[in-house]
This record gives structure tokens, C-alpha cells and sequence, in this order.
């Protein structure tokens, strides 16, 4: 007796790249069989088992690797900073522009003033075209509402785009991302709210899949972090944190304490930080756009991540002050070239790496049996070539849960 495997679909004729372990382990004409978008069986086309496949899709070459995971955005914010950006260049100091309200103030009060379906639209717009570079899943913070209510009207956009268009969406609550106006001077009042309101409310509500903070001299001090992740802890919600990314607080250390998923940027962590990390489990997620646009020269440890076994994950960052990036797969190249990641490690942290950061790895970011059938279909040959050229739109097939996506 042949035991025949039934599934939904049988897709081949392409090379597949599948990034268990975080490594290539490429698959020379591979084939997978999907049932209910899940993997059932994946390996190469010479060694496919007697199937019985309701539909079949081949492919005509290629690459094929598992969808694309942005793991740090802010996608969600209304107006943007564009003419701040024009003025600075036309010698126009930052203090000069913070004094008339510019920088994230600016982004505050426009967030707040615009209305929830304009925050759709507008978030829509820049969602697209990392959707067509093959994103299947995106995380989206607030942090620019900073009152109850815009924080709740950021965090609802962002579970509506997981609505709208075929991407996994997962949200995280970072209200303690600066001080609100109101809250000028008391920035321990600020972090009373925080923890005593607006967490148990967004909690309450099923809005936040993840509580995250900035901790930064110009943001809070671990003390203050510290409170945010105790009242995290006590709605049963991971955290996250923005660290070390301007100075060395021992951010990411503490983060690591509290079994943060990740802790993001990373450019002042410390080879005892990192050991923290290594220890604890928690992801670096690298993030070159700030990088780049912040002419910032002081790169990540990523020697000390290799060693200490910390797994890098490399995300757009996209947000309207420091990286207003739509395109995560320049992100590959800038990782590479600024922060001498190998291509390799460039795809596992758009992939393997931020799955984990985003509590996600048991169920997607590798292509593996068992897995969600979320993958892209490049015309390519090889997977550093993803890395290598720098912007063009490559005509990517995306399949999302089994199915391949309008
Ligand atoms: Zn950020």
C-alpha cells in the first residue's frame, strides 16, 4: 500500500530557500504541499511522495524565500516631516525647528488631530509597497498619540490594515515613547498614566500584542522603563525596547531581565548588554534607516551579537522623523553595507530572526513543514542577490496563507 499525502495545492519549479536555523539550507528545485495554509510537506521535487493536489502552480525558475517580516515600524502617524527634512538642509538648526514645534511634537499634535479614517488611508498608502516587496507580516506601534485616545486610534489602524489587505499585523503599544506637552517636566506623572491607564486599557481591549518604551536620556530612564514593564507584566503582555541607540543606559540589559522579545537599534549596547541578551533570548533588531538618515557613525556590535549567539533581526523602522523608509528590502543592502551583516544574516532577520522578535517563530518565518505557506517568488537566482541591488522593483509573487496574493 502507497500512502498518498492529499493537500490543498503542490507548488514547484523554483529553488527554494528555507532559513531554518537562520541559515540558507537551499532546496536546488523544490516543492511544497500546502493544506490549509500550512506546509505539509516540503523537500525536493525528486524526492515529492505520492500526492494527490487539488490545484498545482509551477513556477518557470527562481527563488523562492519565506515572506518577509518587518518587526519595528511606526507605520501609522499622521502628517509627516518632510518639510522639516528640506528645512534642516536649507541650514535651518534643529533648534530652531523643535522651538516652532517641529519633530516628534509635530507628528503628536497631527496625529492626534487627524481622524481615524484619514490615519487608515494615509498608513494604507505606505503599507502597499512593502506589501509588494514581498512583507507578510509587519509589526505597528503607536507612540505618537500619547493620550488615551490617540494611542487606542493608532493601535485600532493598525489591527484594520491586518484587516484590509492579506498581512499578519501585529501590534505594540509605545506610549512611553516621548513626553506629551501636557505632561512637560513630570515625566513620572507621564509613567503613572502610562502604567495605571493607558496599558490596562489597551490591554483590556485586546489592542496591543506587545508593550514597548524608548529609553533614552531624551526619552525615560530605565527606572522609568522599568515601571512600564512591570505593569506589561501585569496584563500578561511581552515587551520590547528601543535601546542604546543614541547612549548606553543599560537598556537592553534590563530588557533582557524582563525577557524582552527584543531590543531595538543597539548602537551603544555593550558587550556585557549583549551578553544579557544572549542569556535571556533577546532579539537585536538592527535598524540602518536611522542609521543612515541620523549620519549616526557608531555601528551596532555585531561582532559581540555573532558570538553571543544573539539573534539579529533587521527591520524599516518606518517612521516620519528618522526613517521614512518604504522598502524593506533596501534595508538588506543597508544592513549589509553599514553594518557589514552578510546577506545571509540580512534575509534571517527579515525572516527567521524577526519572527522570533515578533513572539511569531513557531509559526512562520522559515519555510519548514508546520508552518504558515507565506513566501516570496523572486526572479532570481541567487539569495544575495535580495541584498545586492540597491532599490528597482523586482516583479515578487507573494503567497499568503496558501494562497498567492492579488
Ligand atoms: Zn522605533
Amino acid at each position: 500500500m502507497v500512502s498518498e499525502i492529499h493537500c490543498d495545492s503542490l507548488w514547484y519549479g523554483a529553488d527554494i530557500v528555507t532559513m531554518r536555523d537562520g541559515k540558507y539550507h537551499l532546496i536546488q528545485q523544490g516543492a511544497m504541499a500546502v493544506t490549509e495554509g500550512k506546509i505539509v510537506w516540503i523537500g525536493p521535487y525528486r524526492e515529492l511522495p505520492a500526492i494527490n493536489a487539488t490545484r498545482e502552480v509551477v513556477y518557470q525558475g527562481g527563488l523562492i524565500t519565506p515572506g518577509f517580516i518587518d518587526c519595528h515600524t511606526h507605520l501609522v502617524f499622521g502628517g509627516d516631516r518632510s518639510a522639516e527634512f528640506e528645512q534642516r538642509l536649507n541650514g535651518v538648526s534643529y533648534a530652531e525647528i523643535a522651538a516652532k514645534g517641529g519633530g516628534i511634537v509635530s507628528t503628536v499634535n497631527a496625529t492626534r488631530s487627524t481622524s481615524e479614517q484619514l490615519l487608515l488611508e494615509q498608513a494604507l498608502f505606505r503599507l502597499k509597497p512593502l506589501l509588494a516587496e514581498g512583507v507578510t507580516c509587519i509589526e505597528i506601534k503607536s507612540g505618537y498619540g500619547l493620550d488615551l485616545e490617540s494611542e487606542m486610534k493608532m493601535l485600532r489602524v493598525a489591527r484594520k490594515l491586518g484587516e484590509l489587505l492579506p498581512v499578519t499585523v501585529k501590534t505594540t503599544c509605545l506610549a512611553a515613547h516621548a513626553l506629551p506637552p501636557e505632561f512637560a517636566g513630570r515625566p513620572d506623572d507621564y509613567i503613572d498614566f502610562v502604567c495605571h491607564t493607558i496599558i490596562p486599557q489597551v490591554a483590556a481591549e485586546g489592542l496591543a500584542d506587545a508593550i514597548d518604551a524608548f529609553c533614552e536620556h531624551l526619552a525615560f530612564s530605565p527606572a522609568q522603563v522599568e515601571r512600564v514593564f512591570l505593569a506589561a507584566q501585569q496584563v500578561g503582555l511581552p515587551v520590547k525596547l528601543h535601546a542604546e541607540q543614541l547612549s548606553s543606559l543599560h537598556g537592553s540589559t534590563l530588557a533582557a531581565h524582563y525577557h524582552a522579545l527584543s531590543a531595538d537599534h543597539l548602537e551603544y549596547a555593550t558587550e556585557a548588554d549583549v551578553e544579557a541578551m544572549g542569556e535571556a533570548g533577546t532579539v537585536a533588531v538592527m535598524l540602518p534607516g536611522a542609521y543612515y538618515l541620523l549620519r549616526e557613525t557608531q555601528c551596532p556590535p555585531i561582532e559581540l551579537f555573532r558570538q553571543y549567539k544573539v539573534p539579529m533581526a533587521l527591520a524599516s523602522d518606518a517612521n516620519p522623523g528618522t526613517s521614512p523608509a518604504l522598502s524593506l528590502r533596501l534595508m538588506l543592502n543597508m544592513a549589509c553595507t553599514l553594518f557589514r551583516m552578510t546577506p545571509e544574516e540580512a534575509l534571517a532577520g527579515v525572516t527567521c530572526h524577526a519572527a522570533r522578535a515578533l513572539g511569531l517563530h513557531e509559526t512562520q518565518g522559515t519555510l519548514e513543514t508546520g508552518k504558515l505557506a507565506n513566501w516570496v517568488h523572486w526572479p532570481l537566482s541567487r539569495p544575495a542577490e535580495l541584498a545586492y541591488w540597491l532599490g528597482g522593483q523586482l516583479p515578487a509573487s507573494v503567497v499568503f496563507q496558501g494562497e498567492t496574493r492579488p
